[in-house]
């Protein structure tokens, strides 16, 4: 049977970044820039993506301005029709890089800030002064008239900052804020013990962001991501296993998300193997969990299996060590009251060490661009 095609692509072109953010989404394993695919591979995984019935990219990372050839990929992408959206940390984003961005059609812009404060956001985020250039940038993108996402990126030290947050979203102009309480994953993952809220900070964000909806409805679109640990239902991640993304990381390997790589046991096609269609179609690593036949009980008998898909594999991975159980953030799983005991004791007692993501990949950054890259 033929599965619909995906509605977005997740284009990680690049692991490199300048910020070392401590709860990165990244694989603690990151790829070199020597791995990375050229541009002209790219090209044509953006072909194959129009092809297959994509409409949107996203252009991520690391941070996609890493590479010198992101105007081109971007012109590409826009010429196939493709909506183009840039997520980015805006700490390499000056005036005249989004001047040729606009150019190549990029439509929106999605902006990370650790912090409110300047100095705390450059803390968590492991690199100086870049509050003010994520200032800057922001505001580069409403004058040229792009939306604006602001993305603000919670955890236990920022979270009485909401309110501030919301502030300079509305300052800037931008048309969403993301509330986004930290995921554990990758470094994030490994720094949970330290960014855990705790769950009254939980509450008193809960009830700002809900009084700010009403305040700003027709003003500020916000979106809010509570940290899941504190959940009583999953999220459907991704929209479900291989339903509505796909993901193509730095060195070309196709993943139904981000984290997948993390699960043990599965084949990831590379589209150096196949096209990007044969893939969504037929490969192990979509098949896995497509759908609701994988599922065990509770989920497979559960009125909700087509609503969450039974949660994130990769977090029941993390949390349960099977990548195949129902997600523990659910309150019918048998781990749910242990994980959320986890995550009170840790916001308890937290954690006062930072684990900054990689030094090899900072040494990257400075050493050499990619070395296939389009001048
Ligand atoms: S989370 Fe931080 S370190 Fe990771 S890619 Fe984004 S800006 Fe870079
Ligand atoms: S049992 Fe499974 S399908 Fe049902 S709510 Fe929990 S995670 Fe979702």
């Amino acid at each position: 049977m033929s599965v619909p095609p995906p509605f977005a692509m997740l284009a990680e072109v690049t692991h490199r970044c300048p910020m070392r953010c401590v709860y990165c989404s990244n694989p603690l394993a990151l790829e070199p820039a020597s791995k990375e695919l050229d541009t002209d591979t790219w090209r044509r995984v953006l072909d194959e993506a129009a092809d297959l019935g994509v409409l949107q990219v996203h252009f991520s990372g690391g941070e996609p301005m890493a590479r010198r050839d992101l105007v081109a990929l971007v012109d590409h992408a826009t010429r196939q029709g493709l909506y183009a959206n840039l997520i980015t940390s805006a700490v390499l984003l000056d005036q005249e890089q989004l001047a040729r961005l606009v150019d190549a059609g990029i439509e929106h812009v999605q902006i990370s800030f650790q912090d409110i404060d300047a100095a705390e956001g450059d803390r968590i985020g492991g690199l100086a002064d870049a509050h003010q250039k994520k200032l800057a940038a922001a505001r580069y993108v409403t004058a040229a008239g792009l939306p604006l996402t602001v993305n603000a990126v919670v955890q236990r030290y920022n979270a009485s900052r909401v309110t501030e947050f919301i502030d300079l979203a509305v300052g800037l102009g931008a048309g969403r804020l993301e509330v986004a309480n930290v995921q554990y994953y990758g470094w994030g993952l490994l720094n949970r013990a330290a960014l855990m809220p705790t769950r009254e900070q939980l509450d008193e964000m809960t009830a700002v962001v809900e009084a700010a909806r009403q305040r700003l409805a027709g003003v500020l679109t916000i979106d809010y991501v509570i940290p899941d640990y504190y959940a009583r239902m999953p999220k459907s991640c991704m929209g479900g296993w291989a339903r509505q993304f796909l993901n193509v990381d730095p060195a070309g390997r196709v993943l139904p998300c981000h984290a997948a790589t993390t699960i043990p046991g599965m084949t990831f096609d590379t589209v150096h193997d196949r096209g990007l269609a044969e893939i969504w179609q037929h490969s192990q690593a979509f098949n896995r969990f497509r759908g609701t036949a994988w599922m065990p009980e509770p989920c497979a008998s559960c009125e909700y299996r087509e609503v969450d898909w039974g949660g994130c594999r990769c977090q029941a991975l993390a949390l349960t060590g099977d990548a195949a159980a129902t997600d523990p953030v659910c309150h019918k799983s048998p781990h749910h009251q242990a994980i959320l005991a986890m995550a009170e004791a840790e916001s308890a007692a937290p954690s006062d060490t930072f684990v900054y993501r990689g030094a090899r990949e900072r040494a990257d950054m400075q050493r050499a661009r990619s070395p296939f890259e389009a001048q």
